[in-house]
């Protein structure tokens, strides 16, 4: 870049080259962790809002990197989903997360988030049909999460698909609703289960009447069409009261729990804290 003159005009600065770096090296790195298995999947409770009871639990995947320390999952599932390690490191999170809750629990569910890109991928219907086979999970415990940008490049194509996951008996929920491209014609149209209602509407709730509103209505529609809804994101007791006061069934959250290690106790912590 041209020296002289403003700082304004040096466009590429030694943070971002640091940052380039950074991204390139975890992208190679990343694809030894998959084969090493430095990966590992911790488990977040969703409970009844009444009573803390788990009925399920979403799976989410942890890197804890031998020289960075860990890296957070909004960081390097991008970098999964730019080089397609995403298809490996999305079929072990699957297949650790059935097995695990299968050996755990006889009741609970368990929900695991797929990207845009395992959906578009053409083996996904036969990867699931083997996970389920290999893990001996019953198809109704398994909760695939997806989120609307999945129907941004080709809604018509994304709904087939769900529906394909759907006959292999998988419920499917609607992760994050209410940020991007939420729109109502995906409720009528999608094979759904559950709506999870974003984070940031459930953060607002205690102080902002227009994000009570907004969360009033999720839920009123949701229970309209005959879907579960999961607030997301619950740290507060305030927030709590409120969405049972809504009438929201379920929730999770730092509140009830944050997420644990697979042998931890995952259901007497949310238990407490309902009370
Ligand atoms: P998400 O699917 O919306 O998952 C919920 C995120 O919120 C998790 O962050 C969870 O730890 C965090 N969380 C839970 N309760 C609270 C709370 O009360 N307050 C706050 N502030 N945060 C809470 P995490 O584990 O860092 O994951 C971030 C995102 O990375 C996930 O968002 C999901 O989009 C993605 N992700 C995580 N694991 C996987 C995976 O195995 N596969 C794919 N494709 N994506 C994953
Ligand atoms: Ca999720
Ligand atoms: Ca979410």
């Amino acid at each position: 870049a041209k020296e002289g003159g403003k700082r304004r005009f040096a466009v590429f600065t030694p943070a971002m080259r640091d940052s380039i770096v950074r991204r390139h090296d975890l992208k190679e790195e990343l694809a030894e962790a998959i084969s090493n298995r430095d990966l590992m999947v911790q488990y977040q409770p969703i409970v009844d809002i009444q009573t803390g009871e788990a009925i399920s639990v979403e799976a989410l995947v942890r890197w804890n990197h031998s020289d960075r320390g860990r890296i957070p999952p909004m960081e390097f599932i991008p970098l999964a989903e730019d080089t397609g390690l995403i298809v490996p490191l999305g079929r072990y999170v699957l297949e650790e997360a059935c097995a695990s809750v299968v050996q755990r629990s006889h009741t609970l569910q368990v929900q695991v988030n797929l990207s845009a890109i395992e959906l578009e991928h053409p083996d996904l219907i036969q990867t699931i049909t083997d996970v389920l086979e290999r893990t001996g999970i019953a198809p109704g415990r398994l909760v695939l999460e997806v989120t609307e940008t999945l129907l941004v490049k080709d809604a018509e194509r994304g709904a087939a698909t769900l529906q394909q996951l759907r006959d292999l008996g998988v419920q499917l929920a609607l992760d994050d609703f209410g940020t991007g491209y939420s729109s109502l014609s995906y409720l009528r149209n999608l094979p759904l289960d559950t709506l999870k209602i974003a984070r940031e509407f459930v953060e607002g709730l205690a102080f902002s009447d227009h994000d009570a509103a907004f969360v009033r209505l999720i839920v009123g529609l949701a229970k309209t069409v005959g879907l579960k809804v999961v607030a997301e994101g619950i740290e507060t007791r305030a927030q709590l009261d409120m969405l049972r006061e809504i009438g929201c069934d379920l929730g999770q959250g730092y509140y009830f729990a944050a997420p644990m290690d697979v042998d931890a106790d995952w259901e007497s912590a949310p238990v407490a804290a309902a009370l």
